[in-house]
């Protein structure tokens, strides 16, 4: 027999932005397609016009795009009307789908009876396979339910193996508000048979709706195809991954500066493991690599120290002119640089800032050169986490007034006069070095034989660091000193001189 060929699919609402969990499905989907050379298919189940927004189904397509997780097919529900009509249709004329004619409030009324009785709060139709009542109120226009048979309900999750559930628990369920507003359960089975979909992979909250689409496919004669439900996404409190927990969307992770390498890598690991110790895997090892039997069964733990770890390891890969480009748009966030041309776009997407384009420091609208640029980003890349931290990291390159307490000058238990004495030394140092001798290794060979006979290196290095940045960590003075040149280096151990003197 031949094999069939592998189609799974992504369906979201756009009902939000992209979301951390539904960005995980796609990703797991798009694995599964891509290591059996099947295809990945996005559909936007935009049925639900009150709550589907066109914005989010841009933010959905933009940021699945960002973690280049790439469809072959792509389908919108709206635009597929007609095809659930006709399958409804069908329903309807068999007699297994019916018009329910109950108002809200009727039905509301009955679900609270039902839950205070402490019975399953499910609605089991008069109405079925009757005309309309006579009594009823005109406004009620009806909607559509499909009445299941009774009898068990057994599938094998590819994940979770043999899952039960008994008909009768699911009362006659809806459908479709009318003819030409189909609901979830109904569209998506349709477009599951119609789209060839070998193999649906979605998350653990969906396994409920199973029971009903495996009696709709069976209402209408139709293949069903595998089920795989995927483990929950858990905060560090082991609840459900929401809010409350930080940030949940795809959109927000990139404005914080994540990179999409640490992303996948990141959202692969939750629930999906190698089986050994490996962490880091790009889109290709991952495509390799991945298996739905090494998918957990028990919910993943969210852990963002894991995710800001892989971030700073991607960071680290990248090339300066690189990453040079992707911290730009945070250095113009913080005020921090300008560029000639105005660009409003934010969040940055890649290339967005080109090396190409002239920069200046907004506080001394000085021009900085984009070799400039990458020395500093390069001297920061080691420590950088995540994009959004560059600003507060490198502001001192960009500010010539720093702010910092005078006593983060002294060097442990340092005198005032010690202190004094220290930064004029090292102002007659710098001075007398030459302005094309002002290189790092050249200012460390000086500074340090000098540090050296104070008996104590901290002693010259520490108010030298302090008096450069205003920070108690940052990357070797030596490599700040070559990069603010002469002139500033030496302003700014006479800025220090100025800050111990203030009464
Ligand atoms: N539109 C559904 C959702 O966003 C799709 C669920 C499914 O994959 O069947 O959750």
């Amino acid at each position: 027999m031949a094999v069939k060929k592998i189609r799974v699919r992504i369906a979201p609402s756009p009902t939000g932005p992209l979301h951390i969990g539904t960005a995980r499905t796609a990703l797991f989907n798009y694995l599964f397609a891509k290591k059996h050379k099947g295809l990945f298919i996005l559909r936007i189940e935009d049925t639900d016009l009150e709550r589907s927004d066109p914005k989010f189904e841009q933010d959905i397509i933009e940021n699945l795009k960002w973690l280049d997780i790439k469809w072959d097919e792509f389908y919108k529900q709206s635009e597929r009307i007609e095809t659930y009509k006709k399958y409804l249709l069908k329903l309807l004329e068999q007699g297994r789908a019916f018009y329910c004619y109950h108002s809200e409030e009727e039905l509301e009324e009955e679900r609270k009876k039902k839950l205070k009785e402490k019975k399953p709060p499910i609605h089991i139709c008069e109405h079925y396979q009757k005309p309309r009542p006579k009594n009823q109120k005109s406004k009620v226009r009806g909607i559509i339910r499909f009445r299941p048979p009774k009898k068990k309900i057994v599938f094998n999750d590819l994940i979770r193996g043999k899952i039960e559930f008994d008909s009768e628990l699911l009362g006659d369920f809806s459908i479709a508000k009318d003819l030409n507003t189909p609901l979830y359960n109904f569209a998506v089975v349709i477009d599951d048979y119609e789209m060839k979909i070998s193999h649906v992979i979605r998350g653990e909250d969906h396994i409920s709706n199973t029971p009903k689409q495996i009696l709709l496919y069976e209402a209408l004669g139709l293949p069903i195809p595998k089920f795989a439900h995927l483990p929950l996404i858990l905060g560090p409190d082991r609840t459900k991954l929401s809010k409350r927990h930080g940030a949940t969307s795809i959109r927000e992770y990139r404005n914080q500066g994540y990179l999409p390498e640490a992303l996948i890598n990141f959202m692969a690991l939750l629930g999906w493991n190698p089986g050994d110790e490996r962490e880091i895997f790009s889109l290709k090892d991952l495509i390799k690599e991945f298996s739905l039997e090494k998918v957990q069964k028990s919910g993943a733990v969210f852990n963002i120290k894991k995710l800001d770890w892989l971030n700073g390891y991607y960071i680290r890969q990248k090339p300066i002119a690189k990453l040079t480009e992707l911290c730009i748009p945070y250095l113009i966030k913080n005020g921090l640089i300008k560029p000639k041309f105005k660009t409003e776009q934010y969040p940055p997407a890649y290339g967005a800032y080109s090396l190409k384009e002239e920069y200046f420091i907004t506080e001394t609208k000085e021009k900085i050169t984009t070799e400039t640029l990458k020395r500093i980003i390069a001297l920061e890349q080691e420590r950088l986490k995540r994009l959004d931290e560059i600003g507060e990291l490198a502001e001192f390159f960009f500010k010539d007034k720093l702010k910092y307490n005078p006593d983060l000058l002294k060097w442990k238990n340092m005198k005032k006069e010690e202190l004094k004495n220290v930064l004029n030394k090292l102002k007659k140092l710098l001075n007398e070095i030459k302005e094309k001798d002002f290189r790092a290794e050249k200012l460390k060979n000086i500074l340090m034989t000098e540090a050296e006979k104070l008996g104590d290196r901290g002693k010259l290095l520490w108010p030298l660091r302090v008096a450069l940045t205003g920070k108690k960590a940052s990357p070797p003075p030596f490599e700040i000193a070559e990069i603010l040149g002469k002139k500033k280096t030496i302003q700014r151990i006479e800025q220090a001189q100025k800050i111990i003197n203030r009464p």
